[in-house]
């Protein structure tokens, strides 16, 4: 555990409000509404609940709390803040965040946009992590939202080519219709935005067969791809997030012990270890590996190359990657 909790590690799939842990929140709550106050008791009670339960509906009810506390200008900052210090702590040394853009009587789409990326900008150097913004597409809210997510993406991506970088496509994958969303995708990958996209999640054969014709460049869970499925993702090298706990908590994998981590191991298909939404399922990076290694016997060095990996993925520049690779490599020859 030493080993992994030492080891710089890059997250590629976060949500930015599920990576909200415990503590932070409470950070968060005192701040937005003073430690003194009902709302924050009020919080406090319903959290609660939350620190004692793990049941399914519970943790996805997680995300409308985190939500409100991220409802204004000065929330968002501070969560955003939170979320990078959390992960910077955990020595994740890159981290591509992803946050579906919200409108509301304090603030536009643009300026929730604005604001994450003022953070970012602020906070990097401060915590020494690379951090990089993917704009969500929610897939339960209508094509004009993405639309409008999309075209903000593509004017800020001019502005901070290094901070966004591509399109995150998730949300409820019961509701909604990928293939109405096929067009704003488009856009959005003509504009040179990468995608990263929940694909599999549920047993949807048909909206899969979409997804793997439209393509990507990541998957996130393809926890139903089927056989075939998995050799394409192989053959066109697009690799599979795999967030273990968040899989088994919600329901989505049986067990640990069947997650399908394990087949792209044995079938060397292209793959990164993530955390979904660390806060709502409690983990964090480093407890991720750890439960792969518990798991499926992975070794130091598999768990080092699983790392590499994932910075072969990253929506990061050359040098960039180079940086990281160095840093890795590194960490690996002081543990020699
Ligand atoms: P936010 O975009 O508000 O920063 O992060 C939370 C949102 O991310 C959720 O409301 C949901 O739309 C999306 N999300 C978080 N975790 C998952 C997941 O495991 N699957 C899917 N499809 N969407 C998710």
């Amino acid at each position: 555990l030493q080993f992994l909790r030492g080891m710089p590690k890059i997250e590629l799939h976060a949500h930015l409000n599920g990576s909200l842990n415990i503590g932070s929140i409470r950070e968060l709550a005192a701040k937005v509404y003073g430690v003194q106050t009902k709302e924050f008791s009020a919080l406090c009670e319903r959290f609660i609940k939350f620190e004692k339960g793990a049941k399914l509906d519970e943790c996805f009810e997680k995300f409308g709390l985190m939500h409100e506390l991220t409802a204004t200008k000065e929330g968002l900052e501070s969560a955003t803040e939170l979320v990078i210090r959390d992960f910077a702590k955990d020595n994740v040394i890159y981290v591509e965040l992803r946050t579906t853009p919200k409108s509301n009587e304090n603030m536009s789409r643009r300026s929730y946009l604005d604001t994450v990326l003022g953070v970012i900008r602020k906070t990097s150097d401060l915590y020494n992590i690379k951090v990089k913004l993917l704009p969500s597409i929610n897939r339960a809210e209508p094509v004009d939202v993405a639309e409008e997510t999309v075209a903000l993406a593509v004017e800020l991506s001019a502005i901070e080519p290094d901070i966004i970088v591509g399109i995150d496509f998730s949300g409820n994958p019961n509701q909604g219709k990928f293939k109405d969303f096929m067009p704003v995708l488009n856009k959005a990958r003509n504009h040179g935005l990468k995608l990263a996209m929940h694909c599999a999640e549920v047993d949807n054969p048909l909206e899969i067969r979409e997804m793997l014709r439209f393509g990507m460049s990541r998957c996130g869970h393809g926890t139903y791809l089927s056989a075939s499925g998995f050799e394409y993702m192989k053959e066109e090298n697009i690799p599979i997030e795999c967030c273990l706990t968040s899989n088994v908590k919600s329901g989505t994998v049986a067990n640990i012990g069947v997650h399908h981590l394990k087949q792209l191991m044995e079938a060397d298909a292209p793959k990164v270890l993530c955390t979904d939404d660390s806060g709502v399922f409690d983990t964090t990076l480093t407890d991720e590996f750890f439960l792969a290694t518990e798991s499926f016997g992975l070794t130091r060095s598999q768990c080092i190359a699983l790392t590499m990996e994932a910075v072969e993925h990253a929506f990061a520049t050359r040098e960039e990657k180079l940086m990281l690779k160095m840093q890795i490599y590194s960490y690996t020859r002081r543990q020699n």
